[in-house]
């Protein structure tokens, strides 16, 4: 078979908008994943405003199941730590399964497991096996549905400080999509499930596991081939939020290719990383912000303010000096106070 220009290892969120991308371009894109339906459970929620980037690609853009404007973070005994309602929806819920096989849809795509990326012949090999193929720290997550609208509009987040970790109930229409990963913690079901029983929550539907990068190390390239999404450490690991990078990052790469050509040389490079700055720039805040959390616990909520909340929730954490003005102020007040 005639070789590929661009070989897309993993048709993931990444992988899809990436060869989506590189359409137009003429290239011939072949994509790789072990399944011919994507299936890997997830959260299912976006920043509300990651919706206009999709648009604004020219991507399907995914059914929107719920918005998100309350949030309550409760510790993991069930107490309310800190309640916070937005005039507008900061997330979306939205079928994230069906939306990547919607951008599947038309591109070319083997099925197969590629083990060493150094067995496929190509002009260019993309690496896009999200967590399976990070540097990081790797948590085990649980994922299950449930029925109930008591949480439409709602996000429900338990934080548990040993072991530290997260457990969550988001509305996700007649459903509310839960589950919960903790670090150090292989098999997090029964944790997550006490969790939810306390909230009155048991039958779940469709349930899962899967995995995520925490303290991501960001790598654009390992010389063979290049990274992309959460392969390439672009997931915030504050909260696991890793779709709107993995969108992001796929669409720099792919302008990357379309100035420099599709294969590897140091303009592409440089492009790649030049495009990327401002989601390097958070996912290495978040990890700082991450340690802090983790050695604070949930006491780091009832310091923070509300416009801190909204920026990361939003997405918004490259915005390095707002952030720490929202942290700043909110010291300046408590003196004051
Ligand atoms: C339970 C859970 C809940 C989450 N909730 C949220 C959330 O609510 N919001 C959010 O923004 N992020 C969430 N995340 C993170 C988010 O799912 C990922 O960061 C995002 O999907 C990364 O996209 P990606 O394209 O880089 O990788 P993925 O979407 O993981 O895609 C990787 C693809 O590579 C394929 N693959 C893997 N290995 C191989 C191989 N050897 N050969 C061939 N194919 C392979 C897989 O089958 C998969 O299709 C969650 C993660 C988990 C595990």
């Amino acid at each position: 078979m005639e070789s590929a220009d661009v070989a897309v290892v993993g048709a993931g969120v990444a992988g899809s908008v990436l060869a989506r991308l590189l359409e137009p371009s003429g290239y011939r894109v072949v994509l790789y994943d072990m399944f011919r339906r994507y299936r890997k459970p997830c959260g299912e929620v976006i920043p509300a405003a990651a919706l206009d980037m999709v648009a604004s690609l020219r991507l399907p853009v995914p059914d929107v199941v719920d918005k998100i404007r309350f949030f309550e973070f409760i510790d993991e005994r069930g107490r309310t730590l800190r309640e916070v309602e937005f005039s507008k929806p900061i997330w979306v819920s939205i079928d994230k399964t069906e939306w990547v096989n919607e951008l599947r849809e038309g591109l070319s795509l083997e099925i197969r497991t590629v083990r060493k990326l150094t067995d496929i012949e190509a002009g260019l090999v993309v690496d896009a096996r999200g967590p399976f193929s990070s540097l990081g720290l790797k948590v085990t997550v649980w994922r299950g549905y449930v029925h109930s609208r008591d949480y439409v509009e709602k996000a429900v987040i338990i934080i548990s400080r040993e072991p530290f970790g997260i457990a969550w109930v988001f509305g996700h229409g007649d459903l509310a999509n839960v589950g919960g990963g903790f670090i150090g913690v292989g098999d997090p079901r029964p944790l997550v499930y006490g969790m939810l029983r306390r909230l009155g929550l048991w039958n779940f539907l469709e349930k899962a596991y899967s995995i995520v990068t925490l303290y991501p190390r960001i790598i654009l390239s390992d010389g063979y081939s290049l990274r992309v999404g959460e392969s390439a450490g672009f997931i915030q690991s504050l909260g696991g939020e890793g779709i709107r990078p993995a969108i992001e990052s796929a669409a720099a790469l792919a302008y990357a290719i379309e100035e420099n050509g599709a294969k590897i040389s140091r303009g592409l490079l440089e492009a790649y990383d030049r495009y990327t700055r401002g989601l390097q720039t958070e996912t290495k805040l978040a990890n700082i912000l991450l340690a802090l959390s983790q050695a604070m616990g949930a006491s780091a909520l009832s310091i923070v303010g509300e416009e801190f909340l909204s920026l990361w929730l939003s997405g918004r954490l490259r915005e390095v000096r707002r952030v720490l003005a929202a942290l700043f102020t909110v010291k300046r007040r408590r003196g004051q106070g």
